[in-house]
């Protein structure tokens, strides 16, 4: 059994919590740089992230997140934590960091512009034939990715795609938040991803 941890300074931590501990791994909540030794992968919450990226700063979690990032850390990061796992950001707040690893910029609230929250059915090849119900709350979509990452779904707006979903090795990221609708296959999937790392 992996211990994840779920990085625990801000946003909706528990039900990442809960839904990995359905999908049979070891949850733990991340607050210290022991902890962020300790752990087999890591999950990054949605939530606000300027508001995650100054606690990771004041915590001194940041450089031994990077660290473990660069060193091949399977990650996986909903919402806000897709931003704080993107090596570029449009629309971020002035002096926004992210911890980077995914070769991908995001645009931060990007849907905001047509409407805040929304949900649609997404087919990801990775999770089965099912599709997943995906909760968008001021999400971020993925402007740009590199050579290097799978997009696994986008949504489309205005006749334009936009990647949601990406795979980059071991990191995965998504705009939107599956904790929250009671399917557990996206964890499933990343738990399996880090059993196999
Ligand atoms: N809009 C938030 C941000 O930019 C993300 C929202 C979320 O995680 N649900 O950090």
């Amino acid at each position: 059994q992996p211990t994840i941890g779920v990085l625990a300074v801000q946003g909706d931590v528990r039900e990442h919590v809960q839904a990995l501990q359905l999908a049979g791994a070891r949850a733990i909540a991340v607050r210290r740089p022991s902890e962020v030794e300790a752990v087999d992968g890591l999950v990054i919450p949605g939530g606000e992230s300027t508001t995650m990226d100054k606690l990771v700063r004041i915590f001194d979690l940041h450089e031994p997140l990077v660290a473990r990032l660069q060193d091949g850390l399977p990650a996986y990061g909903s919402c806000a934590g897709m931003i704080m796992l993107a090596d570029r950001i449009l629309d971020g707040h002035r002096d926004q960091q992210t911890l980077g690893g995914l070769d991908i910029t995001v645009r931060r609230n990007a849907f905001g512009r047509q409407v805040d929250s929304f949900e649609e059915d997404l087919r990801i090849r990775e999770l089965g034939p099912e599709p997943v119900r995906a909760v968008f709350i001021r999400a971020p979509w993925v402007e740009d990715v590199g050579d290097a990452v799978q997009v696994l779904a986008s949504v489309r707006v205005e006749g334009a795609d936009h990647p949601v979903a990406v795979r980059q090795g071991n990191l995965v990221a998504t705009s939107f938040h599956p904790e929250v609708t009671g399917d557990h296959r996206v964890h499933a999937w990343f738990t399996d991803l880090v059993r196999r790392a």
